[in-house]
């Protein structure tokens, strides 16, 4: 193998100028044979980490990663480059074994990816003992029992590695705590590795969090900004999910469901046109993601609120992979906290430890969808680096541009008036004794003339009507927004009544404070800066979409997810630069010297006006 440099493989392989933050050092540290612990968040660009290695020659590197599903389309995005990549695992045929053996028995083989089952299984390491380069471990948080998805078989990892001493260890994760991260130094044997921590913000992703009031609805209005792209929805239960997808699909929106309840057939189905895009929005309980690989997912929204917001970065995380703009919304309701405890609570023997836990991690996520501040700020803050990422010193404003509370979406209510308005609030809940829950007092509030409202003489009293005139969601939302902060409690069971708990008899006498927010009327609304240059318009987006009939006749053809071919950007460069020869396609980035060879031909031809479908018929399989 030829000895290539870094910022020479950088752009031969992947077509790319320059690295993304953390990159560049991962890839020095580890040709330098040091180890190395690289936490990155998703979309970062990990993978690049242990891959470029091998395109400059570092030999073999094994790639262990626990999830087989992946490890497919990872092997055929490499190759998709030009780098040579096979795959061990169980659901490994035999032919593809014989492949992989044979290019590694001509030294030729760049990337080999194994199960930790597989590894641990025996045999392997001395087989391909004199390729070896380097280790690259995936999902490195399993090996951690206070990680969220620990994996025994990893915790058997740094034994084997133990007898490779002169071979560089890298082990690469999106979320570790601290304390995760110094258990996989520990786990892995990790030796004085260079630890390159990076920023959990993602500044592509456009964060939104609204009130849930009509939930198809609201869903529906989302996917709208949305046709033809690739979305995820996330929802609660099953039920939940099936009701979503008639909806969805009553208005004529390509979607499937997949949940638990579905046979394994039907969500692999589900999951692998999703992947290849025969199909835009999968509606789904927390039962899916873990092996989604598309790139351009161009929108995750919640229908129902996460149980934490640790699930909610991953599952939001899942857009915008290709670093393009991509939106995340989460429509909240204090109903699904009540929920979520209640599913939580029936499992049997669980802790009084564990429950503080639960209570505490579905406090955090509803204040982060109450919260009338910049959502990439409370992300952030929450896994412990301040925001924005370079903060000058003294600097406090801040707009990200990119969330429902600096794009003006969402606004506080001034601190006098926030007041007020919760003070009226709590008055009515004190009022009705905590006999009634939040319908009722929304009533009360907005002084309609309810049956039970009359029936129970209710009209006379002083709060009757105290906040007429005001849109009943507004109330609801705040009713939500006092429950969060605790100034108003939900009583558990089928119909939670509201009671006023000792912090909201403060909030009355002004002795604690309070903030309440607002969604603004839609015309109101800043345009996002980072969705304003997301796709071409006018004859711009005709060749747009040309050239996505042409990725996508072709991905079909050669059995490939379409973002492996090129993803979304490339695509949108090429609609707007136009190039005319294999030159000045190869200038673009994302177009490296083995795609250009392979597909340019086609693409051009699209460029220069060739109609889509017969290029595609031309193209040889
Ligand atoms: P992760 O595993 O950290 O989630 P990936 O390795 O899948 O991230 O990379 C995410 C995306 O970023 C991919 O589409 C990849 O091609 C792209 N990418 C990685 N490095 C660079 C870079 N230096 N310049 C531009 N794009 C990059
Ligand atoms: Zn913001």
């Amino acid at each position: 193998m030829n000895k290539l440099s870094p910022q020479q493989a950088l752009e031969k392989y992947w077509g790319y100028r320059s690295f993304r933050p953390l990159q560049q050092q991962a890839v020095e540290a580890v040709l330098a044979g040091h180890d190395a612990l690289v936490v990155m968040p998703t979309g970062g660009g990990k993978s690049l980490c242990y891959q470029l290695p091998a395109a400059c020659g570092i030999g073999l590197v094994l790639v262990v990663s626990p999830l087989i599903a992946l490890m497919d389309d990872q092997v055929a995005a490499a190759n998709e480059i030009g780098l040579k990549a096979g795959a061990l695992h169980s659901q490994a045929g035999e032919v593809e074994r014989r492949r992989v053996f044979a290019e590694l028995n001509r030294g030729a083989l760049h990337l080999l990816y194994v199960s930790p089952e597989r590894l641990v299984a025996g045999g392997l390491l001395d087989i391909i003992r004199p390729h070896l380069g380097l280790f690259a471990v995936d999902e490195a948080h399993c090996v951690s029992h206070w990680g969220h998805e620990f994996r025994p078989e990893y915790r058997q990892l740094g034994p084997l590695f133990a007898g490779f001493d002169g071979v560089p260890r890298v082990a690469l994760t999106a979320t570790a705590t601290p304390q995760v991260q110094k258990d996989i130094i520990a786990q892995l044997g990790l030796r004085k590795p260079v630890e390159l921590i990076g920023h959990p913000d993602r500044p592509n992703l456009i964060y939104r969090s609204f009130p849930r009031y009509d939930q198809g609805h609201q869903v529906l209005e989302a996917i709208r900004q949305h046709r033809g792209e690739g979305g995820i929805v996330y929802a609660q239960t099953r039920k939940e999910v099936d009701r979503l997808v008639k909806t969805l699909a009553r208005a004529g929106v390509s979607c499937a469901p997949y949940h638990a309840g579905l046979s394994a057939l039907q969500r692999a189905k589900a999951q692998d046109d999703f992947v290849h895009e025969r199909l835009d929005v999968i509606v789904a309980t927390i039962a899916f993601g873990m092996g989604i690989d598309r790139s351009n997912v161009r929108y995750v929204i919640h229908a129902n609120t996460p149980r934490s917001i640790e699930h909610y970065q991953q599952e939001s995380g899942r857009a915008g992979r290709d670093g393009e703009p991509a939106d995340c919304i989460l429509f909240f309701s204090v109903g699904d906290l009540v929920t979520h405890k209640m599913l939580s609570f029936r499992e049997e023997g669980i802790s009084p430890q564990r429950r503080r836990v639960i209570e505490r991690q579905l406090s955090e996520i509803g204040r982060y969808a109450i919260s009338p501040v910049c959502r990439h700020r409370l992300l952030s803050e929450h896994f412990g680096k301040p925001y924005p990422v370079e903060t000058q010193p003294g600097a406090r404003a801040i707009d990200c541009g990119a969330c429902d509370v600096c794009l003006g979406e969402t606004e506080a209510l001034p601190t006098e008036e926030a007041r007020l308005t919760a003070q009226k609030i709590i008055s009515a809940v004190y009022r009705t004794e905590g006999r009634f829950g939040a319908v009722y007092v929304t009533k009360l509030l907005l002084g309609s003339s309810d049956e039970r409202i009359m029936a129970n003489s209710h009209d006379s009293l002083k709060v009757f009507g105290l906040l007429k005139g005001t849109p009943e969601k507004a109330v609801r939302a705040w009713i939500d927004q006092l429950i969060v902060q605790g100034h108003l409690a939900v009583t558990d069971g089928e119909y939670p009544l509201l009671r006023v708990t000792q912090s909201g008899l403060d909030v009355c006498k002004g002795t604690e404070t309070v903030r309440l927010g607002h969604p603004v009327i839609r015309s109101a609304k800043k345009k996002s800066r980072k969705a304003a240059a997301e796709l071409p318009t006018g004859p711009e987006e005709t060749l747009f979409a040309n050239l996505r009939r042409l990725r996508l006749l072709l991905a079909r053809k050669l059995s490939l997810p379409p973002y492996m071919i090129f993803a979304d950007s490339v695509l949108v460069s090429m609609s707007v630069l136009k190039p005319a020869d294999a030159a000045a396609l190869r200038e673009i980035k994302g177009v490296g010297d083995n795609k250009r060879d392979r597909y340019g031909k086609a693409f051009l031809a699209v460029i220069a006006g060739a109609d889509p479908e017969s290029i595609a018929d031309e193209f040889p399989s």
